[in-house]
């Protein structure tokens, strides 16, 4: 695999750049969606990438695809990007890394082996918004682009402020006229590669700097309702009780016991949200509302989850004389990285001299929606503080560039097979 000279100064300049953009009083970066620092975070990436000479569409929800110089506007290029929006009180890499890595990537590609029709186009993507913070609705630009999710939320959701998201887009300049065209077709890329700052110590504590996504787990969110008598807490004795919480009680370590038990394979497992009914310390509960959250990063071990917890909530119903409901809130569908994806990641790695090993991504990303229309891959980088959506999140410099390098060594070989 051929590798490619990065612009080490470049790269890490645009980093610090950015991350100037949007600093809160809490030492980190604070550009919530659509907000006016995310908006002068998009400009100062525009700009960048005019100076570069990228072909710049901006779509109304802000996604930014730039195509390298000299590519048609219709091909199907590969495409690498994340997100530049943050949390509330975020750091300066969830997301970035992946925008300006990919832009540096690009850009060295770019000198190395200009585009002349001779290979695929190359492309950088940047979603308009992934983080779930202002509208309450996570990776919604990548959602909206493969039509995952409904098109009326844009009217329909809105953030603490009342603001709905046609309002916020229309307030950030971008051209809500055009929001109908959004959609994209299966296809419009060849292949999409995110890299990513590592969520956890998974890479630090295993001495690497890289790490190669095989899987993304994806989130099955459940809500339960026990309903049993509320009655006397006093006059009622023991045996003919129908006492929903205590019910509930029992489900919530079900939930934690499957998840458990399935603990090495990545399988997670939580009760969130307790509501019990009537509320009264002198009341029999007889009503008990869960919020329940179950991960894992196979569908077939998020199935096995779910069984088992919805058997458990059935069973507790029956023995105690309660009735149960499961209502399904939302369901994302696991990603599963094919082994040749893996391979070649792995090749770039090795060409480029980077240590890396396989890990699963317990955080949701654009990568999971986007695979819904095209291959993709994942790279991790090592984050020495262990910790994201903090201004602690952290990255080595070197780690940074030997991932720009991995990445331009991925995309240029992928750029030349048929
Ligand atoms: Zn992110």
């Amino acid at each position: 695999m051929r590798s490619v000279m990065i612009d080490t100064e470049r790269l890490l300049r645009s980093i610090r750049d950015l991350a100037a953009l949007g600093q809160d009083q809490a030492g980190g970066n604070t550009r919530l969606a659509y907000t006016p620092p995310d908006t002068e975070a998009r400009c100062w990436l525009l700009d960048q990438l005019a100076h570069s000479g990228f072909s710049v569409m901006v779509d109304a929800l802000g996604d930014i695809f730039a195509l390298e110089p000299g590519a048609l506007p219709d091909a199907s290029p590969l495409l690498s990007g994340s997100h530049i929006d943050t949390v509330p009180q975020g750091g300066k890499y969830d997301g970035a890394l992946g925008v300006l890595v990919a832009l540096e990537a690009i850009r060295s590609i770019m000198q190395a082996d200009p585009y002349a029709g001779q290979r695929h186009p190359i492309a950088l993507l940047v979603t308009g918004t992934e983080e779930s913070s202002r509208f309450n609705l996570s990776c919604m630009a990548s959602r909206l682009l493969t039509g995952d999710l409904d098109p009326a939320v844009i009217d329909s959701a809105c953030d603490a402020d009342g603001v709905t998201i046609r309002e916020a887009l229309a307030g950030a300049g971008l051209p809500v006229e055009r929001l109908a065209e959004l959609r994209r077709t299966p296809g419009w890329f060849r292949e999409f590669i995110e890299v990513h700052i590592d969520q956890s110590f998974d890479l630090e504590r295993a001495g690497v700097p890289l790490g190669v996504v095989t899987g993304i787990a994806a989130p099955v969110r459940l809500r339960v309702v026990l309903e049993g008598l509320a009655e006397h807490s006093g006059a009622t004795p023991m045996p003919p009780r129908r006492d929903a919480l205590a019910g509930a009680a029992e489900v919530i370590l079900a939930v934690e016991h499957a998840a458990r038990s399935r603990a090495e394979r990545g399988a997670v497992g939580t009760v969130g949200v307790i509501n019990a009914e009537p509320g009264s310390i002198n009341t029999i509960p007889g009503r008990v509302t869960l919020g329940v959250d179950l991960r894992a990063a196979e569908a077939a071990l998020l199935a096995e989850l779910e069984q088992e917890v919805t058997q458990a909530v059935y069973e507790v119903a029956s023995r105690r004389a309660l009735t149960a409901s499961i209502e399904t809130l939302s369901r994302a569908v696991p990603v599963t990285i094919p082994e040749e994806r893996l391979t070649r990641l792995e090749a770039a790695c090795e060409a480029t001299g980077a240590g890396s090993i396989r890990l699963v991504s317990r955080a949701a990303h654009d990568t999971m929606y986007l695979s819904q229309h095209g291959p993709v891959a994942m790279l991790f980088v090592r984050n020495p503080a262990g910790i994201s959506h903090n201004p602690a999140e952290a990255a080595r410099d070197e780690d940074i560039v030997l991932s720009a390098r991995v990445l331009a060594a991925c995309l240029l070989d992928s750029a030349h097979r048929p």
